[in-house]
């Protein structure tokens, strides 16, 4: 028996470097009111509506994975609140609890938020990631097409609910790096955990150049102008790698320049049913129709996911770079919005 078969037998999904996985990241919309410069095109072709997969379809997938080892499930997009009946889904969600769920989270611009927080939190939703780029309202304007100020009412009706949050922050080189330090001192003053995010080449109009990405080593060196900067030297498969200020939990999430690849266990699914063993895979598996018949004709279905998705986790790649220092063998034009970060 090969050792893919039997990590099949114990129902968990595992790819050849030994990492186990437990996170699973659904994108339930590619579309978005919003147009980060690091993330739309200038002409978003959005999937049509009838082809993404109902959230029935998407629950029977996610009990699927839960009994496949998933542990954590994160909603994402495009922009998830744009879909109608995401807080019923996540709703549907805690159900998974009693299988070996342990948390249901999302991430989401924050633009609607103060309108959904409520449901989101009697839903069940575990904690919350949004994102916040400037406190500059132009700057703000500039990097999403969008204001500020109904993102910071909505953060700050999150924080009155009682939701766990956390502020992801993309830095791009001359633009917005003169945040960093207002971020830190704001994040310090609201009692919010700030994570620093490197700018990854899954823009949507493939501009991305090295030449733009604010480093680790960059962020630190302007981080310790201003503070004393601390690390936690525990980071675990957790992507950030975590450093203290004033005992202020600040993240780095460093994809460019640190890959976290080693200890990868996440797993994507976007919205209509293309799933991803990485951010970065040149190949996704079109899994649409078998996840429709788990409705239908669930043991054949299960049978049918159970070989594929075995098989293509397990050859997962070893990571960002591995993937780079490749042949280019497709032509797929991987953009965040269409993927879900
Ligand atoms: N619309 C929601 C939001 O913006 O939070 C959820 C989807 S968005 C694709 C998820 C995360 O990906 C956001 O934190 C965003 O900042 C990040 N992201 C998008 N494009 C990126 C890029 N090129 N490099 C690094 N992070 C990116
Ligand atoms: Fe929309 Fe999020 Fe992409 Fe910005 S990062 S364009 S908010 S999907």
């Amino acid at each position: 028996m090969t050792s893919l078969n039997v990590l099949q037998q114990l129902n968990i999904f595992k790819d050849q470097f030994g990492r186990e996985k437990r996170k699973l990241r659904i994108s339930v919309t590619d579309r978005c009111n919003f147009k980060c410069v690091y993330c739309m095109p200038e002409h978003p072709k959005w999937m049509a509506k009838h082809q993404l997969l109902s959230f029935e379809e998407l629950y029977q997938f996610c009990d699927f994975m839960v009994q496949r080892g998933i542990e954590h499930i994160r909603i994402t997009g495009g922009e998830p609140l744009m879909r109608q009946g995401v807080v019923h889904f996540i709703a549907q969600l805690q159900s998974l609890k009693k299988k070996g769920l342990k948390k249901v989270s999302m991430t989401t611009n924050g633009h609607y938020l103060k309108q959904y927080v409520k449901g989101l939190k009697q839903a069940g939703l575990d904690d919350i990631n949004i994102s916040l780029d400037s406190l500059d309202q132009d700057q703000f304007f500039q990097l999403t097409q969008r204001q500020i100020e109904p993102v910071l009412q909505g953060i700050h009706a999150a924080k009155e609910a009682g939701l766990k949050i956390k502020i992801n922050t993309v830095l791009i080189k001359n633009l917005n790096e003169n945040q960093i330090i207002p971020l830190v001192r704001w994040s310090i003053q609201h009692n919010v955990q700030l994570r620093f995010i490197e700018y990854m080449p899954l823009d949507g109009d493939g501009q991305w150049s090295h030449a733009d990405v604010v480093s680790e080593q960059e962020i630190l060196a302007i981080l310790s102008q201003f503070f004393v900067v601390n690390e936690d030297i525990q980071q675990g498969s957790n992507p950030a790698r975590q450093y203290f200020i004033q005992q202020h939990p600040i993240g780095i999430i460093s994809t460019i320049s640190h890959s976290f690849c080693k200890q990868c266990n996440r797993l994507r699914l976007n919205a209509q049913g293309e799933f991803f063993n990485c951010l970065f895979a040149k190949n996704g598996l079109n899994i649409k129709s078998d996840i429709q018949q788990l409705v239908t004709h669930p043991k054949k279905a299960q049978h049918r996911l159970d070989a594929q998705l075995g098989h293509y986790i397990w050859h997962k790649e070893r990571g960002y770079h591995a993937i780079q220092t490749k042949p280019i063998t497709s032509n797929r034009k991987i953009s965040m919005y269409q993927i879900g970060g």
